[in-house]
C-alpha cells in the first residue's frame, strides 16, 4: 500500500505556518510500514488542488490531506475531491449532529455555512472530531482508492489520526506491527551506527535512528500477519542492540514519549526520593521538564532560578567569598548550589547548572560552553564539568539533558552522559 500526503493551504506555501502535519503524518505512516513516494503542498486554489489531487491519485492508494476543511470560501479540499471522484456532496445527519453538539459546547452560534461541514459524497466514512468542529472523513474515489480528509489544526488533526485513522490503515494492509523504543543518551549518530550498521539494514524488524539534541532514539518495529507473531521477532534484535550498547540505553520503552526526564522522575519515585534544581544558565529549564512529567509532585519539591550572581548568595546560600574566589562558573560554586539547595529546600537530591550559554562572555580559559553540573545528595556533593558546543538554545538544552541524567543516575537509574 502507497500513501501520500497533500497539505493543503496557501499559508503553508508562504511560510506562515509551519507544516508540522506533513512530519507527524510521515512519521506516523512509517512507523506503520506504508510507503510513501511524495509529499505535496498546494494553496488554496480550485484548479492547482484538483490537479495535485488527480497526480496523487495517480501514484497512490490512499492520499491524506490536511487542511481545508473549515466553513469558510477557501476552504474546498472536500469539494474538490468530490469533484475528481465525480460525486455530489450531500449532507450527513450524524456529522451535522456532532457539529450542532460542539457549538453548544463551545457557546457560539452556529451559522448556515457550517453545514457545509456536515457534507460528504454518498460513501464517505465521517470521522468524528471530539476537538473541533471540523469533522474529518475517509472518501472513496473510485477502485480501491481512498482520500482522508483531516482538519488542519494539529490537535485535531493528530488524535483524529491515531484514534480513527490508523486503525483504518493497518486493517487495510491486513498486517499487524509493533515497535519498541530504544532510547539513548551519551553515544552520538556516528558512533550508534558503527556499531550498528548491520542491524540498520535489516528488512524485518526494522532498525532506524532518529537524533534530537544530544540524543538518540532508534525504532525498532516488526510486522507480521498478527500482533503475536510481530511481537516474537522483537527480543532478537532488542537483545543483540542491549549488548552492543550496554549502559548508553536508558530506555526500552512501546512508545516514542519516554524521556529522560521521564526516566529521571520515576527512578526518583521508585527510590522514594525528593528533588530541586537551582538553575542559573537554564533559568527554570530542568525544573519544567521534570514538572513536565505527569505524577512529578511526588519527588519535585520546588527549585531556584539563580541566574544573577548574587542570587546564589540570595536563594542558595552560596558564599560570596567563594563565588568571588573561584568565579560563579566554577565547579566549586556549582557543588555549593546544589548542596545549599539540598539544604534549604531539604529534598534527597539537588542538581545546579551555571555555565556560558553565549553567545558572548567566553574567554579563551573558560570558552562559551564551559557549564558545571553539580549534584548534592544526603551524602555529599560532586560535579561534571562539561565542554558542550552549539549555539545558546544548544547549550542550554544540553545541559538540561544532562542534569535530568545526573538525577536518574544518582537515584540509582544507569544513564551515561
Ligand atoms: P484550515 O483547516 O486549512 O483552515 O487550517 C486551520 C489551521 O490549522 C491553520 O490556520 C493552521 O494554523 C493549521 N494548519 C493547517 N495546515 C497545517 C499543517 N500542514 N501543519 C500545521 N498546521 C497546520
Ligand atoms: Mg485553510
Amino acid at each position: 500500500m502507497i500513501a501520500e500526503i497533500l497539505c493543503i493551504g496557501t499559508e503553508l506555501l508562504m511560510g506562515q505556518v509551519l507544516n508540522t502535519n506533513a512530519q507527524f503524518l510521515s512519521r506516523r505512516l512509517s512507523a506503520l510500514g506504508i510507503s510513501q513516494y511524495h509529499q505535496t503542498v498546494v494553496g488554496d486554489n480550485a484548479a492547482r488542488l484538483e490537479a495535485a489531487y488527480r497526480l496523487a491519485l495517480s501514484r497512490a492508494d490512499v492520499v491524506i490531506t490536511s487542511g481545508g476543511l473549515g466553513p469558510t470560501a477557501d476552504d474546498i479540499t472536500k469539494r474538490i475531491a468530490a469533484k475528481v471522484a465525480g460525486q455530489e456532496l450531500v449532507l450527513f445527519p450524524e456529522a451535522e449532529e456532532m457539529i450542532r453538539t460542539r457549538f453548544r459546547q463551545y457557546r457560539k452560534e452556529m451559522t448556515a455555512n457550517n453545514l457545509s461541514q456536515a457534507m460528504f459524497t454518498p460513501d464517505t466514512t465521517v470521522l468524528l472530531n471530539p476537538n473541533g468542529t471540523a469533522p474529518g472523513a475517509i472518501v472513496p474515489m473510485g477502485g480501491s482508492k481512498v482520500v482522508i480528509h483531516l482538519p488542519g489544526p494539529p490537535f485535531e488533526l493528530e488524535p483524529m489520526f491515531i484514534d480513527q485513522v490508523e486503525p483504518y490503515l493497518l486493517q487495510r494492509s491486513g498486517r499487524a506491527l509493533v515497535s519498541r523504543y530504544i532510547r539513548i543518551f551519551g553515544m552520538g549518530e556516528a558512533a550508534i551506527d558503527l556499531r550498528l550498521r548491520d542491524l540498520m539494514a535489516g528488512s524485518n524488524p526494522t532498525l532506524s535512528p532518529y537524533c534530537s539534541l544530544g540524543e538518540v532514539m532508534l525504532r525498532a518495529t516488526a510486522s507480521a500477519p498478527t500482533k503475536e507473531e510481530a511481537e516474537a521477532l522483537l527480543p532478537p534484535l532488542l537483545d543483540e542492540v542491549r549488548a552492543r550498547l550496554g549502559d548508553v540505553i536508558y530506555a526500552i520503552d512501546e512508545d516514542d514519549s519516554g524521556s529522560l526526564a521521564r526516566v529521571a522522575v520515576d527512578a526518583l519515585k521508585a527510590r522514594g526520593w525528593t528533588c530541586a534544581a537551582c538553575e542559573s544558565l537554564t533559568g527554570g529549564m530542568i525544573s519544567a521538564a521534570l514538572v513536565g512529567v505527569p505524577g512529578a509532585s511526588a519527588v519535585v519539591r520546588g527549585g531556584f532560578v539563580t541566574y544573577q550572581t548574587d542570587t546564589k548568595t540570595l536563594l542558595a546560600g552560596v558564599p560570596a567569598e567563594m563565588i568571588e574566589r573561584f568565579d560563579v562558573v566554577s565547579a566549586e560554586v556549582a557543588m555549593a548550589m546544589a548542596q545549599g539547595t539540598r539544604e534549604r529546600l531539604d529534598v534527597d537530591v539537588a542538581v545546579s547548572a551555571t555555565g556560558l550559554a553565549g553567545p558572548d562572555g567566553g574567554t579563551p580559559e573558560k570558552p562559551v560552553g564551559t557549564v558545571f553540573v553539580g549534584i548534592a545528595t544526603r551524602a555529599g556533593a560532586r560535579v561534571l564539568p562539561l565542554a558542550l558546543t552549539g549555539n545558546r538554545e544548544r547549550i542550554r538544552t544540553l545541559t538540561v539533558k544532562h542534569a535530568l541524567s545526573q538525577l536518574a543516575k544518582e537515584a540509582g537509574k544507569r544513564v551515561q552522559g
